[in-house]
């Protein structure tokens, strides 16, 4: 069982989810907000999110 780090949506699998590896361990983003968190990393290059 698997669970969004974002929404919070579960899965028993993270099939086409993200897994990003953090220091506090594997931290998976279902389909829906990995597509949001690749535009929010592409959004990290403007200087205003820092
Ligand atoms: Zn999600």
């Amino acid at each position: 069982m698997v669970s969004c780090s974002s929404c919070g949506a579960t899965a028993e699998a993270p099939l086409g989810w993200m897994t990003e590896i953090t220091e506090r361990g594997p931290v998976y983003l279902c389909d829906r907000c990995s597509r949001e968190n690749i535009r929010s990393i592409e959004g990290r290059l403007d200087p205003v999110y820092w």
